[in-house]
């Protein structure tokens, strides 16, 4: 992959790594609220610790998509990004538009989906 496309695809993984940093940051902050506010009676509480399982589902998500994009840009400084990490077939230019921190190309994803990988 040329330098130039490599920069634009090491861009987008940056912006969407502060991207989540930011929303993990905002989440927890929130989860910490809902334990400190006093004012709470026993039907809040309720709503509160399913308000937090919902917030701790969202930071989980969110750092799994952290872990690949941080992933993703170890492969940019370890020159080998934009191959699948399973047949190191190159990976289709759209599907790196839509996905850059994917590290598999799509025959491998389903393989991985169907749990054959
Ligand atoms: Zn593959």
């Amino acid at each position: 992959m040329d330098k130039k496309r490599l920069d634009y695809y090491k861009k987008k993984l940056v912006a969407r790594r502060e991207d989540l940093l930011r929303g993990i940051a905002r989440t927890e902050q929130e989860g910490r609220e809902a334990d400190e506010d006093p004012t709470v009676d026993l039907a809040d509480k309720a709503a509160n610790s399913y308000t937090k399982e919902f917030l701790f589902g969202q930071t989980h998500n969110d750092r799994s998509m952290l872990q690949l994009v941080d992933d993703a840009l170890d492969r940019i400084k370890e020159n080998c990004f934009g191959e699948c990490i399973s047949c190191h077939e190159e990976l289709q230019q759209k599907r790196l538009e839509a996905v850059p921190w994917t590290p598999y190309c799509i025959a491998c994803q389903e393989k991985m989906e169907q749990g054959l990988l």
